[in-house]
């Protein structure tokens, strides 16, 4: 028996030990109607964790009930972000794909008295459906014979009457406290092109209606979705119960997940896409999965932040840190270690030769087995501006007048002069250096507590870096619109200098830049920048 770590696999736990499954298989059901983002992510690795955990199945069932919204390029998309989180469906299904059969299903209810079409439009079933504490109105349709049910919902497929002017309603309990069970609209008089379907169907079944059906003929044994489905539970296992299905899925609700400083929902995502807030879809501030992928956020670090925050019953808010956390973790791990600036600063080593040397830089100093590769060093380097003060503070040990600082895997230097140009501004530091000094070979006896990155001049690459805040501000803003919550200085450009083996190694390769935070390479309208997948400083409290 497989150990239970959340809920919902206690519940399976239960049904397998019990007899009343004997197998397990879930979906993974998006409506194509956008990109998928983090808390898709979510739901993403559940469905399919509990295929993996269990040996079972699962599905990629999109839910195309509503053609308005669809699009096959949704499609698409989705289908590559799952792939890129390294998961594997067992079929792609459409809601589209049982169109006929769920038509078939509500004749079935209507042969049995449980549906009826109703001449009502969506306004007056609106007002005639009571509140929380009173009682809806039934329908003056609600007791036409099943002949005649039977005969408008034919007519209503063959496009006999306009959109909106009758639609075909569970008969189930107008004084009901869940106002969903209260004669529940079940199709819709619609004429939209379906991206799959084209114009065959001017009928379209509602979301309630055809989700246990499509779960059923699928063979879903746990259908699991997000809260807010909860009041829905009902009509789901009413649809079941009356239609006969054996075995009968189950549909399990977990929390949402929400993420400090992300705007998690499709509409406002879209907003930001096309009010030009963000580069589109896939621009590295989004928390879309395509957004994400570009950003250099790993997949493995996604899927460990899904698994580390668990699923609950509850919803809460999950700090954006934590996931910052996560990625840093992995990227720590995996990523190699380069060399770059983001503010140079021209350091002139007067003492050194007119040669260059090649240095042995360490690659990743948390890999098992060492391994370093060679990086160019001579009399002309660059350092970062914030690691040399003029006047600095007591304790500092970075690069001051007079100071020694070590060049990361290379010397130890001296300042001996600083070049100020006519505002005062340094423009360029003399030192020299410590011949015996050299990393890993280091004779000098000096002891010296700063170590800096540095690019040697002649071979630096000149790039844009950027660095990214968030899309939202901090939390005391929560509660607050988003569009007064949204940060406008997400984006800090610098005119960096980055060492050459960065631009020869693939595109989408994570590096540490010393000091500095996880990097990568990206193109942006067809020009070549340096991006910030995450910063170094980690402000995540565990
Ligand atoms: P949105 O509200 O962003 O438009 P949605 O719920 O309409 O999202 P669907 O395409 O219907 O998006 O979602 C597919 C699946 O992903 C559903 O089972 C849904 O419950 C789940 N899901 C969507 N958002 C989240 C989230 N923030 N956390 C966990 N699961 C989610
Ligand atoms: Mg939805």
């Amino acid at each position: 028996m497989v150990e239970a770590t959340n809920f919902i696999e206690q519940i399976i736990n239960e049904e397998l030990e019990s007899g009343k499954v004997n197998s397990v298989y879930t979906r993974f059901p998006p409506e194509p109607n956008g990109y998928l983002h983090i808390g898709h992510a979510k739901s993403l690795c559940i469905n399919f964790g509990m295929k993996e955990k269990y040996n079972g199945k699962c599905n990629l069932f999109f839910d195309d009930t509503n053609p308005s919204k669809e699009k096959t390029e949704f499609v698409d998309a989705i289908k590559a972000d799952i792939k890129w989180l390294g998961f594997t469906w067992d079929k792609e299904t459409y809601a589209s794909d049982y169109f006929e059969d769920i038509y078939n299903f509500a004749v079935t209810l209507i042969k049995d008295g449980k549906a009826f079409v109703c001449d009502m439009n969506a306004e007056e079933i609106s007002k005639n459906r009571g509140t929380l504490t009173e009682a809806g109105k039934e329908s003056p349709s609600r007791n036409r014979s099943v002949e005649e049910n039977l005969d408008l919902f034919q007519k209503m497929r063959n496009g006999e009457f306009k959109d909106g002017e009758k639609c075909l309603r569970a008969k189930i309990d107008m004084a009901s406290p869940n106002i969903n069970m209260r004669d529940p609209v079940i199709y819709r008089i619609l004429r939209q092109t379906h991206h799959r379907t084209g114009d065959k169907w001017c009928i379209y079944p509602m979301y309630d209606f055809a989700h246990p059906i499509c779960d059923y003929m699928q063979g879903v044994t746990h259908s699991l979705c997000t809260l807010e489905f909860e009041d829905h539970r009902p009509l789901y296992d009413w649809v079941g119960i009356e239609l006969g299905f054996s075995p009968k899925p189950r549909q399990i609700e977990f929390a949402r997940l929400n993420v400090t400083n992300l705007v998690m929902s499709k509409r406002y995502l879209k907003k930001l896409v096309e009010d030009g807030s963000v580069d589109g879809w896939d621009d590295p501030r989004m928390p879309t999965l395509t957004g994400l992928r570009r950003r250099g956020i790993p997949a493995e670090a996604l899927k460990d932040f899904c698994a580390r925050i668990g699923v609950c019953k509850a919803n809460s808010e999950v700090q954006i840190s934590y996931l910052e956390a996560c990625v840093r973790e992995y990227l720590n791990a995996n990523a190699e270690r380069a060399m770059a600036v983001l503010n140079p600063l021209k350091v002139t080593i007067t003492n050194y030769p007119e040669t260059k040397e090649e240095v042995d830089f360490d690659i990743n100093p948390n890999e098992e087995i060492k391994r370093t590769r060679k990086i160019t060093f001579s009399k002309n380097i660059f350092i970062d501006r914030d690691d040399f003060s003029l006047n600095p503070p007591p304790k500092y040990f970075r690069l001051k007048q007079d100071g020694m600082v070590r060049l990361k895997n290379a010397y130890i230097i001296k300042c001996d002069e600083v070049i100020t140009d006519g505002n005062g501004e340094v423009v360029e530091l003399k030192c020299s250096y410590v011949p015996e000094s050299k990393s890993g070979s280091d004779t000098s006896g000096l002891k010296v507590k700063g170590v800096i990155q540095w690019v040697e001049a002649s071979t630096a690459v000149d790039v844009e870096i950027r660095k990214y805040g968030h899309l939202l501000k901090d939390e005391e803003y929560a509660g607050q619109d988003f569009s007064e919550r949204m940060n406008t200085e997400s984006v800090t450009v610098y005119n960096g200098k980055v060492e050459p083996y960065v631009f020869t190694c693939e595109e989408d390769k994570p590096y540490q830049f010393m000091r500095t935070g996880y990097f990568k390479r990206l193109n942006v309208g067809g020009k070549e920048i340096v991006s910030e997948i995450v910063s170094l400083k980690d402000n995540f409290n565990k």
